[in-house]
């Protein structure tokens, strides 16, 4: 089956072909960087990690390219920074708020088993690319300047609102948009706009004397053609050349479809003059709490540091692994109930995968992943289903099926729960049974290491460097060394305690 995504642009499940398969180009908006991330925020890091694992199985590594911005200027971080940092002048508490936000974000993400996406530009390193946009767009006639702002003029655009597929009084209506003294009309939206002393600035569009700052919606779409069109045009093939500006997939939560997607849309296509920015459009349904909205003042909201760092939400300390099962048996496309049942559910499930993992000594040595498991995400990211065929094929490995051991670890690790992290789940256990365990295991040490010299000498330093971490997370730490007479490397290891 080819893979099939339910694309917002038409309202339906479409096979999904790539512009140009040798370089398959995603865009998924980034966090801005004011505040710690909820669980609800990581919904989407997750879902489209899951989407990008798939995406570089079907195509390869190499061929998937994966941005997802840092927003780090926007009205929420001056007013956090100077809420926070009172005494600092605003440019350098601004700087403590992004600084702190992003090495916790990156920390997070970590945590969860997010791959790292392939580029991850920040707004305040585009300015440049966003003022030529602005230009171009006055220049053209979609967008004026009034009152030291830029902005989008909407009735400019044919078909604008085709995303939302709103008639534009229902948008009127729906977003309570700001009437300003400096609209044309209410619709229309801010490219740029003055700061006020103090505030972060830079050098305006032509036609502004006054410094100023760019408009949220801007920022993607400046983002997603520079590294996803103009750094990767030199790689793209003729049919990627073909299609200049576009890009096969952006991502986001469904709150972001309007007006954010909408107003990427209009800023990009008016621009470059194109009839699409991205092809297919993805968006993740909501997280609620318990069956409630999540918010501050009912008491219900949690970060997802709260959530790994210590005993929070269901009175217990959870793992970056138990959040993203229990985040994945719902399908993305449905709200989730976040409930702390869900989570001891993925807690059992983990056990479970670890015992037979362990006892099957599971190596992760390329086989396959399961093809039942490969086609049930190809089906629109049916995690649920993928979730129900991987205890399929760990009933199998509990009855003593080793190559079900090794397939529950490899198509797992298509979902990003992994092996490594299960052994960690052991040596905890281990640990605190006493070291003595581990070192019993000490024929399965052997043979890991065995693995990784010959890994080594092919040459693929990636799955040496995945057997060490396998085994630092079980608590046995290597040593290389060169033998002074043969030149040989010699690896030892201890138990660290
Ligand atoms: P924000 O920081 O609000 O711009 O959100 C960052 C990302 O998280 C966006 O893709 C949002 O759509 C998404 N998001 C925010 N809140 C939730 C939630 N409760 N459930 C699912 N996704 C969310
Ligand atoms: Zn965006």
């Amino acid at each position: 089956m080819a893979l099939r995504l339910y694309n917002t642009l038409t309202r339906t499940k479409e096979d999904f072909v790539p512009i140009d398969a040798a370089n398959v180009r995603m865009y998924v908006c980034g966090p801005t960087v004011y505040d710690f991330a909820h669980i609800g925020n990581a919904r989407p890091l997750i879902v489209f990690d899951v989407l990008f694992r798939l995406l570089r199985h079907l195509y390869g590594a190499a061929h998937v390219t994966y941005v997802r911005n840092i927003t780090d200027v926007d009205d929420k971080i001056n007013a956090r920074a100077a809420e926070d940092f009172p005494d600092l002048p605003l440019n350098e508490a601004i700087r403590e708020v992004t600084e702190r936000t992003t090495r916790q974000f990156h920390e997070d993400v970590a945590a969860l088993g997010c791959l790292s996406p392939t580029v991850e530009p920040r707004a305040t390193e585009h300015i440049a690319e966003m003022k030529a946009m602005i230009e171009t767009l006055v220049d053209k006639g979609f967008a004026y300047v009034s009152h030291d702002h830029v902005l989008f003029h909407v009735a400019a655009m044919a078909d604008y609102g085709k995303l939302s597929n709103r008639s534009l009084d229902d948008m009127i209506a729906g977003a309570r948009v700001e009437v300003a003294p400096y609209k044309r009309d209410p619709m229309d939206f801010v490219l740029w706009k003055p700061s006020k002393p103090g505030e972060p600035a830079w050098p305006s569009p032509a036609g502004i004397a006054a410094p100023g700052r760019p408009g949220w919606h801007l920022e993607c779409s400046a983002m997603s053609d520079k590294w996803l069109w103009q750094e990767a045009l030199p790689t793209l093939s003729e049919a990627g050349r073909a299609h200049p500006h576009e890009f096969d997939i952006h991502g986001g939560g469904i709150d972001l479809v309007f007006p954010h997607h909408e107003n990427e849309i209009a800023q990009s296509r008016c621009a470059h003059g194109t009839g699409l920015m991205a092809r297919t459009w993805l968006h993740n349904g909501f997280l609620q709490v318990e069956g409630e909205k999540m918010s501050k003042s009912l008491g219900n909201f949690v970060t997802i540091d709260e959530l790994l760092s210590g005993p929070s939400f269901g009175g217990k300390q959870w793992t970056g692994e138990e959040l993203r099962l229990a985040m994945l048996r719902t399908h993305y496309r449905q709200p989730i109930d976040w409930t702390a049942r869900a989570l001891d559910e993925a807690r059992a499930t983990l056990d479970g995968w670890a015992d037979i993992a362990a006892k099957a000594s599971v190596s992760g040595t390329a086989i396959e992943p399961a093809v039942e498991v490969v086609e049930a995400l190809r089906d629109d990211l049916n995690t649920p289903l993928a979730i129900s065929e991987l205890h399929k094929i760990a009933r199998a490995a509990r009855r003593g099926d080793i190559p079900s051991a090794q397939k529950l670890a490899e198509s797992a690790a298509l979902l990003g729960l992994q092996p490594k992290y299960w052994f960690a789940r052991k040596s905890r256990e281990a640990i605190s049974e006493g070291a003595a365990e581990l070192e019993g295991r000490k024929e399965f040490i052997d043979a890991k290491l065995t693995a990784r010299a010959a890994a080594r000498k092919e040459k693929n330093f990636a799955e040496a460097d995945r057997i060490r971490a396998e085994l630092e997370a079980m608590g046995v730490a290597l040593k290389d060394a060169k033998d002074p007479e043969t030149g040989e490397l010699v690896t030892t290891w201890e138990v660290k305690r």
